[in-house]
């Protein structure tokens, strides 16, 4: 198995292909519904949003899909991306454990997105369109597809969530100079943004509406493709660059992890580090822990039911069966921008299913407590996003003290805080908030799941 990754490696040692795990998973995925009949969505359907690169991709069983020439000649302006060992932080835990991680922060916007937003942007190129429309919720998406749209010279639409388009404008002003036009959302240029606006004139916005705003303007309009920045099968496929390069710098180390971790918003850059890893262990190889780690105050994995589920809130998109707290439901408003989705990536759900991967929730103070632990033994200020996953590797190097082993533990860095100060600030004057959704939302929202509509679930 490893004997294929390292044939996998090119003369700059940037893998050639993306892994699939669905190539070795021991029970399918169950497939995408449409709401209307109620049976699997053809790739058909699927065209008026996705060039039909993607569209194969999203359905494919292949284990390994080659990297295009074009995308890995933009790849290498920072892949192989750095692999590290903490020794600082090891030291400062006084942990036996070894702790290494992967940093996506090294990317042109500062986190793993562009793995997938460089991709989807060629292959939409390919197919002829000249715009992308897409959604963002404090725009780390909306930058990196802003970048890769400017590369490949299409005009990029980005409809973002209205509080953050108000309340964060370093990230607006940064897809703009990308020369993307970025619009509030809910907005008057869509049937969505309308109706949602005709009842409440000052909506703050949420990912899902914004996702219906740029679904719907790709549908209408045969020039725009939509690409979205988690949760779809072949999103998950691009950031598996991520994995696929840490088994070969962690065989340059002479190690091989007991423990893989990375926090989960939509899911892409945990399936990303995680699931070559996976892929090895159900091809006979080492076992590995995975750990999930997500916010207490929007805990899709550990609370969520799995179900099928809506992953915009206008319900234009065909339905996935995943851990969802349901398509309407609002988490509070706590710092980490990018785990604020309602659902997970029916991969990663799949995955949790079949137990091979286990999740766990933390409040943000201690998660804010971990990135700045982080940041003083190694130097690099992480998103709030990326603190989960250190979180979640600190608690695990105690655990090793306390048990007096020496695992290895490897996480997943998916990108740098530096659009992230006003959260710092908030920790460092005691104003962050541990917030808890609220339970009677959460039921209301589970039980207005579509169950009914799936004939095939
Ligand atoms: C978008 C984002 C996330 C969450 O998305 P996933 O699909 O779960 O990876 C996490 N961290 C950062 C830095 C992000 O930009």
């Amino acid at each position: 198995m490893q004997e294929s990754i390292k044939y996998l490696l090119d003369e700059t040692r940037l893998p050639q292909a993306w892994y699939n795990i669905v190539a070795d998973l021991p029970v399918p995925p169950p497939p995408m519904i449409d709401p209307d009949t109620g049976r699997p969505v053809t790739a058909d359907a699927l065209l008026p949003l996705f060039p039909e690169a993607v569209i194969e991709q999203e359905f494919s069983v292949e284990r390994d899909i080659e990297i295009p020439r074009p995308v890995r000649d933009i790849y290498r302006q920072w892949r192989p991306s750095p692999l590290h060992r903490a020794r600082r932080l090891e030291k400062a835990l006084d942990t036996p454990a070894k702790i290494y991680f992967k940093y996506e922060g090294v990317s042109p916007t500062g986190s793993h997105k562009p793995n997938t937003s460089v991709a989807q942007a060629f292959y939409h190129k390919e197919s002829g369109v000249k715009r992308l429309a897409t959604e963002t919720g404090a725009g780390q998406w909306g930058a990196s597809l802003a970048f890769a749209g400017s590369l490949f010279g299409l005009d990029v639409d980005i409809y973002m969530i209205r509080a953050s388009f108000e309340q964060k404008p370093y990230r607006r002003a940064m897809m703009e100079s990308y020369g993307a036009r970025c619009v509030a959302s809910p907005s008057s240029e869509t049937v969505v943004g309308r109706g949602m606006l005709a009842r409440k004139a000052d909506h703050r916005g949420s990912l899902g509406l914004a996702m219906s705003e740029a679904v719907e303007v790709a549908r209408r309009r045969d020039d725009t493709g939509y690409a979205l920045g988690s949760v779809l099968n072949h999103v998950v496929l691009h950031q598996t660059i991520i994995g696929a390069e840490a088994i070969a710098q962690m065989e340059m180390a002479g190690d091989y992890p007991d423990i893989v971790i990375a926090c989960t918003g939509g899911g892409a850059n945990f399936a990303g580090m995680a699931f070559p890893f996976i892929g090895a262990q159900l091809r006979g190889g080492t076992k590995t822990r995975v750990i999930a780690v997500e916010p207490a105050a929007c805990p899709s994995l550990s609370r969520g039911k799995y179900a099928y589920d809506f992953g915009d809130a206008g319900h234009l998109m065909p339905l996935v069966k995943m851990h969802t707290l349901g398509s309407n439901f609002v988490p509070p408003g706590f710092h980490s921008a990018g785990l604020r989705y309602h659902g997970m990536a029916p991969l990663v759900s799949h995955v949790m299913e079949l137990g091979l991967i286990e999740a766990r929730s933390y409040q943000q103070s201690k998660i804010f407590e971990a990135g700045i632990l982080f940041a003083r033994t190694e130097g690099i200020l992480p998103a709030p996003e990326a603190n989960h996953a250190i979180r979640g590797a600190i608690d695990e190097a105690l655990r090793c003290r306390t048990e007096g082993k020496s695992e290895v533990i490897l996480f997943n860095l998916c990108g740098h805080g530096h659009f992230d100060m006003q959260a710092y600030m908030d920790h460092a004057d005691g104003k962050l908030k541990d917030l808890d959704y609220d339970e009677g939302e959460l039921a209301k929202s589970l039980a207005a799941l579509p169950a009914e509509r799936v004939a095939a679930a």
